[in-house]
């Protein structure tokens, strides 16, 4: 049950990262837009960081502080999109349960969490 309740936690995750709407189905696409997405900002760090560390390091000095917390950033975002393809793994189309807005399997009939009838 452990792992299931792992599942399900992710799942939720990906749901307020994603969206927040009752009853509207969550699919693969929409998390491969957002994985999409926060790659390409994590690009875009990667020329900002190349351009302040070259004109930083051709001068002969040390790592600037704003390299460093372009580094803290681009972690965040590659834990951010870990998390996300971690998601999308265990993710087949999902809605959200109108009752207790927990996270189910489209095909279910009944909510595994609080028993309300899903017929979306
Ligand atoms: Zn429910």
């Amino acid at each position: 049950m452990e792992f299931f309740d792992d599942a399900v936690n992710k799942t939720k995750e990906v749901f307020d990262v994603v969206s927040k709407k009752t009853g509207e189905v969550i699919n693969a696409g929409k998390l491969k837009y957002e994985i999409a997405s926060v790659r390409s900002k994590v690009k875009k760090d990667y020329e900002k960081l190349g351009e302040i560390y070259y004109n930083q390091i051709k001068d002969g000095e040390d790592i600037p502080e704003e390299v460093k917390e372009i580094i803290a950033d681009i972690k965040e975002k590659k834990d951010k999109e870990a998390e996300l393809n971690t998601a999308l793994g265990s993710l087949k189309d999902c809605v959200v349960c109108p009752k207790c807005g927990a996270a189910q399997d489209k095909s279910a009939n009944f909510c595994n969490v609080c028993g309300e009838k899903i017929d979306f």
